[in-house]
C-alpha cells in the first residue's frame, strides 16, 4: 500500500495536521506549508464534540462510524506523542420547561438510547442558584485543538517538514512522475486551506458557504470545570480555571475578527446563565469552512491528477477530521474510491457544462 516518495500539505490547520499524521501513521512522507496569518479558525476552535443534533433531537451525520474512529485516533494520538489533548467531559443541557424533560425522555428511550441518559438531573444553577433541571449527554468532549496543533508544528519543523509561508501556485508545476514546487518533486499535493479554498485556481469552484463564528474566553470561580454547561451557548471548561464560551454564526463579514455585536450578545447569554461572576480573558473570532450542502470535500482533481483536497469539515473538524483523513489516505495510498456524498467531484462541472 505505501508509495515512494513524498507528498505536500498545505495548510496546517486541524484537516493539514490530522492528514499530517494519519500519513505518518502509514510511513509515508510528506512536507507542510502553512501562513497562519490566512485562518485562525482551527486555532480558536472550541474543540467539542458532541453526537446529538438538538434541533432535531437526533445523531449527527455519520455518528456512528465517525465518533468511534475519532476516538481511537485521538487516544493513540495522545499515547504516541505523549501529549494530552482528548478530554472526555460529560454535557449538561439546561431542560427548563416540562415539554423539553419529556421530549428528552422520549429520545433516551428511542433513537437516542445509548446516546442521552435517560436520568434527569436537578442542581442550584444561575445567578439565584435556583434548582435547574438537566439532561446529560454521553460520548461528548473536547480535543485541544490549538495545542495539537503547536505540537505537530514544533515536531514537523525539527524533522524539516515544514515551511511558513503562503503558497505559490505559480511555482507549481506539472511533471510527468508528480508535481515539481521550487525545486522539490512531490507525487500529489494535499490542499487543506479551509475557506482559503475559494483562492485556490484548482479547486476554486466548490461550493462553500463559510461560517464566521466568534468565542469568549472567560475566568469564573461560579462554573464546574467537569462538564460541559449546553443552552443556547455552550460553556466549556479548557482548564486553569478558563472556560470556552461559544458560538455564534455570521455569513456576511468573513474575517478573523471579533464582532462587537457578537460578543456582546455572548456576554448577555453567559449572565443570564452565570450572572456577572466573570471576566473575560480573550475575544476570538474565525472563519469555518462550511460547505453549501454541509457535507464534507475530500479527494482527488476529477482531471488535474495528483492535486488533492481535504476540506468542508464546518463546525464539526473535531470529529470528521481523522475519519476523512483516514479516507482520504486509503485513496491515496490504496486508490479506494471516495463516496459521492463527501466527494470533491461533485461539484465540478467540465467547461463545455458551463455554457
Ligand atoms: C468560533 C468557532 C468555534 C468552533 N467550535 C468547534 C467545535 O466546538 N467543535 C468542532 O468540531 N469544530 C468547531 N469549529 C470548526 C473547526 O474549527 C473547523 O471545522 C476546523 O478547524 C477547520 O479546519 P481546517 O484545517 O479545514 O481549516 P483552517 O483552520 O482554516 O486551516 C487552514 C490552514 O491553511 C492555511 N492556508 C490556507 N491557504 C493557504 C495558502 N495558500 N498557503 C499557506 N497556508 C494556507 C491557513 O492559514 C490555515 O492555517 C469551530 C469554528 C469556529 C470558527
Amino acid at each position: 500500500m505505501k508509495k515512494d516518495g513524498k507528498y505536500l500539505i498545505v495548510g496546517q490547520g486541524l484537516a493539514g495536521t490530522l492528514l499530517g499524521l494519519t500519513l505518518d501513521l502509514a510511513g509515508v512522507d510528506f512536507e507542510i506549508i502553512d501562513n497562519p496569518g490566512l485562518s485562525a479558525c482551527s486555532r480558536i476552535s472550541a474543540g467539542v464534540f458532541n453526537p446529538v443534533v438538538f434541533k432535531r433531537y437526533t445523531t449527527s451525520w455519520r455518528a456512528l462510524e465517525v465518533f468511534p474512529h475519532a476516538f481511537r485516533f485521538y487516544r493513540h494520538i495522545e499515547k504516541l506523542l505523549g501529549i494530552r489533548i482528548f478530554y472526555e467531559i460529560p454535557l449538561h443541557k439546561i431542560l427548563s420547561t416540562h415539554r423539553e424533560q419529556e421530549q428528552w425522555k422520549v429520545a433516551a428511550s428511542m433513537n437516542l438510547s445509548g446516546v442521552l441518559n435517560p436520568d434527569l438531573f436537578e442542581f442550584p444553577f444561575g445567578p439565584e442558584q435556583k434548582s435547574t433541571c438537566f439532561g446529560e449527554v454521553l460520548s461528548t468532549g473536547r480535543v485541544d485543538v490549538a495545542f495539537l496543533l503547536r505540537h505537530c508544528l514544533e515536531k514537523w519543523n525539527e524533522e524539516g517538514r515544514v515551511s511558513v509561508g503562503t503558497f505559490d501556485f505559480e511555482a507549481l508545476k506539472k511533471e510527468e512522475n508528480g508535481w515539481s514546487y521550487k525545486e522539490k518533486m512531490f507525487i500529489g499535493v494535499l490542499f487543506c486551506e479551509g475557506k482559503e479554498i475559494s483562492r485556490n485556481p484548482f479547486f476554486s469552484w466548490v461550493k462553500m458557504k463559510p461560517a464566521r463564528g466568534e468565542v469568549l474566553v472567560i475566568k469564573s470561580k461560579a462554573l464546574p470545570d467537569d462538564r460541559i454547561f449546553h443552552s443556547g451557548i455552550s460553556i466549556i471548561p479548557s482548564g486553569s480555571g478558563q472556560f470556552l464560551v461559544g458560538s455564534t454564526y455570521g455569513w456576511d463579514n468573513l474575517s478573523d475578527i471579533p464582532d462587537p455585536e457578537k460578543i456582546n450578545w455572548l456576554k448577555e447569554e453567559l449572565k443570564k446563565k452565570i450572572g456577572n461572576e466573570f471576566s473575560v480573558v480573550e475575544e476570538r473570532a474565525g472563519v469555518r469552512p462550511s460547505v453549501i450542502d454541509r457535507r464534507p470535500v475530500l479527494g482527488q482533481h476529477p482531471v488535474m491528477a495528483g492535486l488533492w483536497v481535504m476540506n468542508g469539515m464546518g463546525t464539526r473538524g473535531v470529529i470528521l477530521g481523522p475519519w476523512l483523513a483516514e479516507k482520504l489516505k486509503g485513496a491515496l495510498l490504496g486508490g479506494e474510491k471516495i463516496e459521492e456524498e463527501i466527494s470533491v467531484g461533485r461539484f465540478f462541472q467540465p467547461i463545455s457544462q458551463h455554457r
